[in-house]
């Protein structure tokens, strides 16, 4: 397979870092080589992420409109029921299809894929214990870690994927649990409850922070919580979880406040831990050749993704920055344009992130309280979608969108969109950004009409004048 002949650019890890950089070096003229031990490509976000996830919030919400929005449409059903193991198998189609377009893509660029796990034997090879059982050497005179990450464990937390999951088992339960605890309220685990909720399940998220999503503008997080609580999600925030015990066929809880003080017990049918992701270099052989990590375990990386190891770069989830796909894409296609002598680029503060409940949130750029502590004068625009038309006129008129502006130059600093599709409706957000427009750059460019998108034009206007339809 691999031979022995040097490649270009070896890249270890088939997830979207490694492949979209496969991808980008051989349309580079580079001979390169993945390896990925998974024995699919696509890496978490595609076998067990980001596109299961979406295929399953998808389908619960069918579910969830049809059981409960249908009749206020005039569409009336006679029952309404779930086949999770057609929910499922439609889940695992999505993902089977996907994973073997990028073999395809893979085929269509000439790189070269290695079926294996890979370690270091230098910094210019690797050693792959194939997936059919055999060892290759693979050697390239650039060598990208794209390894990824993988489940934050607990201390005392036994995930055992089927009472005790994480977000891996949680994609794929045989049946929907009467109660869910999720530990952790990051989006990952928003997500998921979002989905069992929608299918009937008592859904509870403990949380040790005073917050869910500590990342999203405090302002919209509140909103965001407020419409999770209306669909049954109940939260207990600043709660610690001391311990976590299989019990008969259920699991118990003890948590004690965050501050300290009595313990209380909770119990439910699954726990779905997901208390963040950690970088993976399991068995990578790291310190063989020296790459250097931060306490974290993330690899260090300057500006060109290179680590401390000349020939040897490393990019999305296992360096620092946001632990996101098309964060991992982006750092992909730059970190193999400069090892073919271009230029790249990769700008973290531009970073769309989305929560894809629903309603959605999505957002770009600074949050009001950075912004705040920035100490720049600025401006605020909203506009809700209770005045939006195109809402209305669908019935989904829940959220808002919120501009940051600078107050001197009006230059947009930050976007806030909650939503039924924000994370479409972020974009122009981001194109805006990307570009340096003002919020009246925005707020002057037509928008078709009755659209969503709309109410970003008006909170654009809110910003730096009045809107028209509040
Ligand atoms: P990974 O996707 O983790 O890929 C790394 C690959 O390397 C893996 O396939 C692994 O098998 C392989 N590998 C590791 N070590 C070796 C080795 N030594 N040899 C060979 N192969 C190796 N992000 C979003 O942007 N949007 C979302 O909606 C989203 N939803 C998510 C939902 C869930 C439930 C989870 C868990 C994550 C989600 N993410 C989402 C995050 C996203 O999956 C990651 O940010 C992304 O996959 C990171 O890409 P990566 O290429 O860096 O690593």
């Amino acid at each position: 397979s691999s031979g022995s002949d040097e490649n270009d650019v070896v890249v270890i890890g088939g997830g979207p870092g490694g492949y979209v950089a496969a991808i980008k070096a051989a349309q580079l003229g580079l001979k390169t080589t993945c390896i990925e031990k998974r024995g699919a490509l696509g890496g978490t976000c595609l076998n067990v992420g980001c596109i299961p996830s979406k295929a399953l919030l998808h389908s619960s919400h069918m579910y969830h409109e049809a059981k409960h929005s249908f009749a206020s449409h005039g569409v009336k059903l006679s029952s309404v029921e779930v086949d999770l193991p057609a929910m499922m198998a439609q889940k695992d189609k999505a993902v089977g299809n996907l994973t073997k377009g990028i073999e395809g893509l893979f085929k269509k660029n000439k790189v070269n894929y290695v079926k294996g796990y890979g370690k270091f034997l230098s910094p210019s090879e690797v050693s792959v214990e194939t997936v059919e059982g055999g060892n290759t050497v693979v050697k390239g005179k650039n060598i990208i870690i794209a390894t990824g990450s993988d489940v934050k464990s607990l201390p005392g937390i036994t995930i055992d994927e089927k009472r005790i999951v994480s977000s891996t088992g949680a994609l794929a339960l045989s049946e929907v649990p009467k109660k869910l605890i999720v530990i952790g309220a990051g989006y990952i685990g928003l997500e998921m409850g979002s989905v069992w909720g929608r299918l009937g399940s008592e859904v509870t998220v403990v949380e040790f922070a005073a917050d869910i999503v500590p990342t999203m503008d405090g302002e919209v997080r509140k909103q965001f919580q407020r419409s999770l609580e209306k669909q049954k999600m109940k939260f207990m925030l600043k709660t610690k979880v001391v311990s976590v015990d299989t019990e008969g066929n259920g699991v118990k809880l003890t948590l004690e406040p965050a501050a300290g003080g009595d313990q209380t017990t909770l119990e439910a049918d699954v726990v779905l831990v997901s208390a963040g992701r950690v970088p993976f270099t399991a068995g990578l052989g790291l310190d063989k050749i020296g790459v250097e990590t931060d306490k974290a375990g993330r690899i260090l990386v300057n500006h060109r993704f290179g680590t401390n190891v000349s020939g040897v770069y490393a990019i999305g989830d296992v360096i620092p920055g946001p632990m996101l796909a098309h964060k991992a894409e982006e750092d992909g296609v730059a970190c193999v344009e400069y090892i073919a002598g271009k230029e790249g680029h990769v700008d973290y503060d531009l970073v769309p992130g989305v929560v894809y409940t629903h309603p959605e949130v999505a957002s770009v750029g600074k949050t009001e309280e950075q912004v705040k502590a920035l100490g720049v004068d600025y401006r605020v625009g909203k506009f809700p979608f209770l005045a939006n038309s195109r809402a209305k006129a669908i019935d989904d008129a829940e959220g808002v969108v919120k501009v940051l502006a600078e107050k001197e130059t009006d230059k947009i600093l930050g976007v806030h969109i909650m939503a039924p599709n924000a994370g479409e409706l972020i974009h122009e957000a981001v194109l805006a950004l990307n570009y340096g427009a003002s919020s009246e750059d925005i707020a002057r460019t037509c928008h078709a009409h009755p659209t969503m998108s709309e109410a970003l034009k008006e909170a654009a206007m809110a910003t730096y004048d009045k809107p028209i339809h509040i």
